[in-house]
């Protein structure tokens, strides 16, 4: 943990020489411990190519001409100029944008009517009556719109300057994986709701920016196994993981501008190396372990979506996943010498291993969503039952340079470590299916 938060490592940024060099450290430590590759060409590592361009110009929304008709049947059909073009900032705040160009045909969905489904690949127009539609939104992009427009809402107004003062990221690709459904969204301001309202489903609406030439960035994950010996388990492996990469130099903080990534997650990172040490030295477990350090995690968890497309061993021969992340100081809402579980309602791992030794209990922090916040729903999402292991209290060093070796707790952090190395030896040598509780599969 030294070496990986060292100033040496310049914060490990996701996708940089140094992420590189904390991986090959990773890697030269697992071989240390006997345990085998499972990266590409016999090798640890896995590398993995982004594709990153930033947007350059503001995002426009544009009504395309030729599409809308009026929708009343009488009288004087409603005012539809040619063809419509508002511009982040004016009529528009775009929050996010996932790629240079999304469009679909309209679809108007009002929350407060008859329920409807999204039509694929829908700009979606979704009438929350002033409320925040951040759930509804969500919604929507998981069933398929392209994009999501909402009539502005309080803190959307109160914002609005804000918001227009930046330009949306755009998502960075990962070769070798499909697009995902990302969340296009822009708030419109009052008087252009009211020209959407008027609008009738199916007129073409294309969400747009000017982007930089594309970037093509390698990040890496570094992946181990310790091959089980029972082959009643080979379909019920168990992956434990962390991200080594962090958010590497940037801004200043007090003369600061190494981000050391101590507790995020040089501890995380740790825990998976003395897992694999104490594993890999006793008598083989009865189920593989595979244990994997993921790069690129900062950047929106993109080591683990190509692990995901890319495992070592199918994805259904994987029992469960345990992420550790920011282990490295204690939670102030928790008894001294305890770890919290991600999503600990959602299925029965947490409490077979608190039932076995490991002081782990539900997130105290449930507002926050940690269960959705690291790797391990990357996997989730594909059905994998996979959790996050923290003690991470909400402490003000959360992503800045002071989050350093001296802040870290090592007693903490040892004792964390050592109390769940009687629940995972159990778990690797057990015949226990962990399961998602009934409708809390993500
Ligand atoms: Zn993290």
């Amino acid at each position: 943990m030294d070496f990986l938060a060292s100033d040496q490592l310049r914060g490990r940024g996701s996708a940089t020489p140094d992420e590189l060099a904390a991986a090959k450290y990773i890697a030269a430590e697992l071989r240390k411990y006997g345990v085998q590759p499972a990266g590409d060409e016999g090798g640890y590592l896995q590398p993995v190519t982004l594709i990153k361009s930033m947007i350059i110009g503001p995002p426009r929304l544009v009504l395309r001409p030729g599409y809308a008709a009026p929708r009343r049947a009488t009288g004087a059909p409603p005012y539809v100029p040619a063809s419509v073009v508002w511009t982040h900032g004016r009529q528009i705040v775009v929050l996010r944008m996932s790629r240079a160009r999304v469009s679909g045909p309209l679809q108007k969905i009002d929350l407060a009517g008859e329920p409807r489904t999204v039509e694929r690949s829908a700009v979606v127009f979704l009438n929350a009556h002033g409320g925040n539609p951040r759930e509804a939104v969500r919604k929507a992009a998981d069933e398929g719109a392209a994009a999501v427009l909402v009539p502005e809402y309080p803190e959307a107004r109160e914002r609005w300057q804000e918001y227009s003062s930046r330009w949306p990221k755009l998502s960075t690709r990962v070769l070798g994986t499909p697009l995902g459904n990302a969340v296009n969204l822009a708030v419109l301001s009052k008087q252009a709701s009211a020209i959407l309202e008027d609008l009738p489903d199916g007129t073409e609406v294309m969400l747009k920016a000017a982007t930089s030439a594309p970037q093509v960035l390698h990040t890496r994950n570094v992946i181990g196994k310790i091959p089980g010996t029972d082959p009643t388990q080979a379909d019920a492996a168990i992956l434990l993981s962390a991200h080594m990469d962090h958010l590497g130099v940037g801004k200043p903080v007090n003369g600061d501008s190494i981000y050391n990534g101590a507790d995020d997650d040089a501890s995380g990172t740790t825990a998976v190396l003395e897992l694999a040490r104490v594993l890999g030295s006793g008598p083989r477990p009865r189920r593989t372990v595979v244990l994997a350090l993921f790069g690129s995690e900062e950047l929106g968890g993109l080591g683990s979506t190509y692990f995901r497309e890319h495992p070592p061993l199918p994805l259904s021969d994987f029992a469960a996943n345990l992420e550790f992340e920011m282990i490295g100081r204690r939670d102030p809402a928790l008894q001294a010498d305890s770890l919290f579980l991600t999503g600990w309602e959602r299925s029965n791992l947490g409490p077979a291993l608190a039932e076995h030794g490991a002081h782990l209990v539900g997130d105290p922090h449930p507002a926050e969503n940690f269960f959705a916040r690291s790797d391990n729903y990357v996997l989730a999402q594909k059905g994998v039952v996979a959790h996050t292991i923290s003690s991470y209290g909400l402490h003000r060093d959360y992503h800045q340079p002071s989050d350093d070796l001296a802040h870290i707790d090592f007693e903490h952090l040892d004792e964390a470590i050592a109390s769940l190395l009687g629940p995972l030896e159990w778990l690797v040598n057990s015949d226990f299916r962990p399961e998602w509780k009934a409708g809390e599969k993500p």
